[in-house]
């Protein structure tokens, strides 16, 4: 079921995310190797640490997005016996279909444990890779933070002696005051990398931390907006559900084996199951 192989749909978002990746390396790069220039007339040694701190997260947060998308989270494949208590019929894929399962009209497929479709990757949010999910989250969050921090200082430096309305136009209307003629393309390139990574630093964060309420309560987005708890199997079981036996490593490294307690289609409840009104499976 997992690892499906590259698909064309993926392929253009992770090459993006690629290439931003590296961008954001060549930049804290440049910036550490300009630090180490003007901070002191001693030669210091090459900034190892941080590079490789970065190098890192930048690394950790691609291998999820690739394991990510590859890890197809659909029904194709998947063998559907029989039609039990909580099932459903997809019309548009004519087959019942497992509780918790719902189409998705982007993919053109039914998807176990489906979440939401991610429309930057280009893949749904599922039982076979809500794990990666999660880990591209984290790690993307925490290399724009680094960037952040960075920034900020070379920011402050470029600007220096600069009037304040003009810093504050220069964060958030860069191409104008490029266009303008009011900076120079250095400055230009440091203020749209900082507010890249700060606009950035707070979609990955914001959706990284609604999620891992959502995992911690054993929900996915439609359950929470449903206010339904039903599979809340307790905090420890529920990371289990989603990430794995080894829920507590898999945020190191991506291609840690944490095999999944489940098969996606048979779900613990509390009690009895709750019937569900009829569902359009159009969400
Ligand atoms: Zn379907
Ligand atoms: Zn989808």
């Amino acid at each position: 079921m997992a690892g499906r192989g590259w698909g064309r749909r993926a392929l253009v978002p992770v090459c993006v995310g690629a290439f931003l990746g590296a961008a954001l390396v060549v930049e804290v790069l440049a910036v550490l190797l300009q630090r180490r220039r003007t901070e002191s007339e001693e030669p210091r040694p090459f900034p190892l640490l941080p590079l490789g701190a970065l190098l890192f997260l930048v690394g950790n947060a691609l291998e999820n997005a690739r394991r990510f998308v590859t890890a197809s989270p659909s029904t194709r494949g998947v063998m559907l016996a029989g039609a039990g208590q909580g099932w459903d019929y997809c019309y548009t894929c004519q087959t019942h279909v497992p509780p918790r399962c719902g189409h998705c009209f982007a993919c053109n497929v039914c998807v176990l444990r489906r979440d939401h479709h991610c429309t930057l990757l280009g893949q749904c949010v599922g039982y076979q890779n809500y794990r990666y999910f999660m880990c591209l989250l984290l790690h993307s969050s925490l290399a724009l933070l680094f960037g952040c921090v960075l920034n900020v200082g070379v920011v402050a430096s470029v600007l220096q002696g600069g009037h304040p309305a003009q810093t504050i136009l220069l964060l958030v209307l860069p191409w104008l005051m490029l266009l303008m003629g009011q900076v120079d393309i250095v400055a230009f390139c440091y203020a749209f990398v900082t507010d890249a990574c700060v606009v950035g630093f707070l979609f990955s964060t914001g959706f990284l931390l609604f999620h891992s309420l959502l995992a911690v309560r054993g929900q996915t987005t439609k359950e929470w907006f449903e206010g339904d708890r039903q599979y809340d199997m307790g905090w420890r079981d529920n990371l289990r559900e989603v990430l794995g036996e080894r829920w507590y490593l898999v945020w190191f490294l991506p291609f840690l084996a944490s095999p999944l307690p489940g098969d996606g289609i048979t779900f613990k409840t509390k009690g009895p199951r709750a019937e569900s009104p009829p569902r359009s499976l159009r969400l």
